[in-house]
Formats: C-alpha cells, structure tokens, sequence
C-alpha cells in the first residue's frame, strides 16, 4: 500500500506535488496516493475568488519557473531523465503550446502573465493528470494512531503525511469591520468590482509582495499620498540577479551556510522587498513614500485611523502615532497560519518532536531534508516554513519541482519504505 499524503490547499504546491505523483504512476513507479483538500477551487488563490488578488496583477517570478522547475529530478535512479522529461508535458510553455498561446506569447516578448493566467496554468496541469481534491475547509488537524486525521466540515480524512501550503487568511485585519480600515480581500474585492477609492493618505502596512500588488493597484485610485509602513530601514528591490535567482533555484550549499548567514540572504533576497518591476512603478509615482515601524495598534478617532509605530532606533524604541484617512492592511500572509487548526493531541505529538514548546522559530529550524518537521512522525511538511533550514525557494514559486522531489521522496514510516529506495529495488536499471 503506497502511503498517503494530503494536501492542505490545491495551489502551486498542491498541483506540483500531485502532478509529479502522477507522473511517477504513469511511469510504473510506485509513489504515494496525493489527496489534494481544497477549500474553494483549485489555484483559488491567483484568481479574485482567493482574496490575494483581483487576477489582474502580474506574476513576479517567470511562468518558466513551473510546476516542474528546474527539471533535475532525483526521484527516480536511471529514470529521472525520463521524469524529467515527462514533466516537461506539463510545464507553462506546454500549456501555452496547448492552448495555441504560445507564439503569441513569445512574439509579446515572453510577458509576465497575470496571476488569472497562471492560475488557469495550474488548472490545465490539475486537468491534464486528474488530480484528487476533496471539496472542503481544513478545520482540524488531530492523530488517529499513526497517521493524521484532516477534518473538514463533511469529511475526516486520514493520512500518513500532511502538507500544509499557502500563505493563509487575505480576510485578516488590524481593526475588523471598521469601514476605514481594509483587509486585503476586501482591498481586492473593492478593485474586482472596479469600485473606485477615493481618499486624501492612505496607508499600506507591509513591505511584502502582497503590499507591492495592492499598491499597483492604488495607483489607479484617486489618492494623494500612500504611505507604506514596514520595519525595514527602506523598501529593498528583490535581487534578481544570477547569483541571486540560483540561490532560489539551487539550495545546493544553502546548508553550509550559518544560521546567521541564511537570515541574512532571506532579508535581502525575500522578506520585505519589492520585485524590480514594481519599484520602477514606484519610483516613478511622488505620491508614495515609506515609514519604518511595526504597527502595535490602530484606534478610530475624529474620522480618521490612528495607527501606533514602534520603532527600533539604535537598540531604544521609539513609538509614534500617525492619522490616515483609509488603512488598508497588507500583513496577511503568515507561515504559521495553521496553527489553530491543530487539535491538542497533535500539538502534543509535535512538542514532542521539537523537544520543546512550539514556537516559529523552533518549527523553521526543525524542518529536514524532506521539508517536514524533524522528529515529527506522521509526517508534518511545512514547505511554507523550509526557507531558513532547506532553501528560501521552497516557500514560493522558485523550485516546485525540487519541492515535489523533496516530499515524494520522504520516508513514511515504518510501514511505508520511501519511495525512493523502494522504486531502487523495482526499476530495472536503465
Ligand atoms: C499577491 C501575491 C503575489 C505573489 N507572487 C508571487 C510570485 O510572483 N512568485 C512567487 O514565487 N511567489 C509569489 N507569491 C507567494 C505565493 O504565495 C507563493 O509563491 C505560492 O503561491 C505558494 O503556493 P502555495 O501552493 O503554497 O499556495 P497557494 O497557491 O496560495 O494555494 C493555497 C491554497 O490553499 C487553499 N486553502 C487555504 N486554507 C485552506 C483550508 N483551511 N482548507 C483547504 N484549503 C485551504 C486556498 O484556497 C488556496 O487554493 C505571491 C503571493 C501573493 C499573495
């Protein structure tokens, strides 16, 4: 019996992950049973129904980098030229050929495609193997013996692995119902409906991709100045050089760097900053500027929101307080999003693996070769929170193929040999 491993989310992550599952299937390689849980629809959150965005924005990363990328399978001894090969039937360029994009696209000059795009992209490929999704909102995670049961409202389903993907709820804010002070699905709700916004400063918390797309959007409404608030000393452009992007693609030797070191390329490289393309928007509008501090608390007050800012100046803190008339809170995006969902047996059980409390940094620095959580069995992956430990492509769109390779090749447990070693003994040698 091939073992189990479900997926919280049908997104990039889910689609890659199943994808290369089905592949190995075809393949005649034995490869663990994928079950996909999504909430709404697959790559839900590319497309306005997500609340990440109105589908309109553009993709950062290049659409090259697909569910297969980078195309250096290690899955499978003597046949990953094979996979390798295969999976290039699903990649972004293949679904373009498919579609009868393609010269299209690379007569534009190979564009960046909208998040709409990508998302149809992901469907054609969840389409094209037959991918396994159960309709339904992950409420719970708790044990059933040696596995892990994954509750929604209809269904119980247990498993010998959970995944967890996705950067969690868009409908989060700073003050909730407040008609000043915007989530960021209700940010894109607005943009959807193509309602206009219209307000004098306007603040943006946050200095992630996420902020960079809403701000794009701004641009577009009638606002005279958007402040965007983050603890970084500036808002830093994404490095997206060679020796930049191959630390994405390539985490061969990210482990032979130090914690210290690791910190350091992820702040420059990826928390907090803006792609190139955004910042050329950016400098080139005066109504933007840039405030640093973390945002403690934000009250109404004389119609306007009055948002508190610690400030770290030279080891004292600073705390000062700042009037807008609309907030619109871009913070949502948060690694550690699942945590509600575990029931106390499970929150029990990865204690237990971490040999202490469990804490965000102790998740991060505990995830292994395979991207779950060391010590942890069954299986808990956490790609999200792989960065630090693995590589920092392995939360986003850098390296889904390795991803893919990383969690299919996991050992499951005693009663399930990893794949890898058990398609060893299977193949015959090519
Ligand atoms: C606006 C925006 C732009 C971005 N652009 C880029 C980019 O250009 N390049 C890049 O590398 N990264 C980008 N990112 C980061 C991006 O989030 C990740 O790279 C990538 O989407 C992660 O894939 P995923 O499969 O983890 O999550 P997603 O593709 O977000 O999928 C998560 C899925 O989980 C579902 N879900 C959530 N909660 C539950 C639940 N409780 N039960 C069941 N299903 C649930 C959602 O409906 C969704 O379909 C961007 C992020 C945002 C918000």
């Amino acid at each position: 019996m091939s073992p189990r491993l479900a997926v919280i989310g049908a997104g990039a992550k889910g689609v890659a992950v199943a994808a290369k599952a089905a592949v190995l299937r075809d393949m005649g390689v034995d490869a663990p049973e994928v079950v996909v849980v999504e909430r709404a629809e697959v790559a839900a959150n590319w497309a306005a129904v997500g609340g990440w965005t109105d589908g309109q924005q553009r993709l950062g990363t290049s659409p090259e980098k697909d569910i297969g990328f980078p195309y250096r399978s290690s899955l499978v001894r003597r046949r990953n030229a094979e996979l390798d090969e295969r999976m290039t039937r699903l990649s972004w360029q293949s679904y373009l050929i498919s579609t009868g994009q393609f010269a299209d696209w690379v007569d534009r000059g190979r564009p960046a495609p909208t998040h709409l795009r990508w998302s149809q992209y992901l469907r054609w490929v969840a389409d094209s193997v037959g991918i396994s999704v159960v309709t339904g909102e992950v409420q719970r995670i708790s044990v059933d013996g040696d596995r892990w049961a994954v509750h929604t409202d209809e269904t119980v389903l247990c498993a010998d692995g959970v995944m967890v993907t996705g950067p969690g709820q868009a409908e989060r804010s700073i003050l909730p119902g407040h008609p000043r002070v915007l989530s960021i699905a209700q940010f894109w709700h607005r943009a959807a409906e193509h309602e206009r916004i219209s307000a004098e400063r306007v603040a943006v918390i946050g200095g992630g991709e996420t902020a960079a797309s809403m701000l794009n959007e701004l641009f577009r409404h009638r606002v005279s100045t958007i402040t965007v608030i983050s603890p970084s000393v500036t808002l830093f452009t994404r490095g997206e050089s060679f020796f930049e992007n191959t630390l994405f693609s390539d985490p061969t030797g990210w482990t032979g760097l130090t914690l210290e070191e690791r910190r350091d390329a992820m702040a420059r490289t990826d928390r907090g900053v803006f792609s190139a393309r955004v910042q050329d928007a950016l400098l080139a509008d005066d109504r933007i500027r840039h405030l640093r501090g973390r945002v403690a608390h934000a009250v109404p007050r004389d119609g306007r929101i009055r948002l508190t800012l610690n400030t770290d100046r030279g080891g004292e803190r600073l705390e000062t307080v700042h009037g807008f008339d609309l907030v619109i809170d871009g913070s949502g995006a948060d690694a550690l999003w699942f945590l509600p969902l575990l029931g106390q047996d499970a929150l029990d059980l990865i204690e237990l693996g971490l040999g202490g409390p469990l804490t965000g940094e102790a998740l991060e620095e505990s995830i292994g070769y395979d991207l779950a959580v060391a010590g942890v069995a069954p299986k808990l992956f956490l790609p999200g929170l792989s960065g630090l430990n693995q590589g920092p492509g392995f939360p986003n769109l850098s390296c889904l193929g390795l991803l893919s390779d990383r969690v299919l090749g996991a050992d499951f447990g005693a009663g399930h040999p990893a794949p890898l070693r058990r398609n060893v003994e299977r193949q015959p040698l090519r």
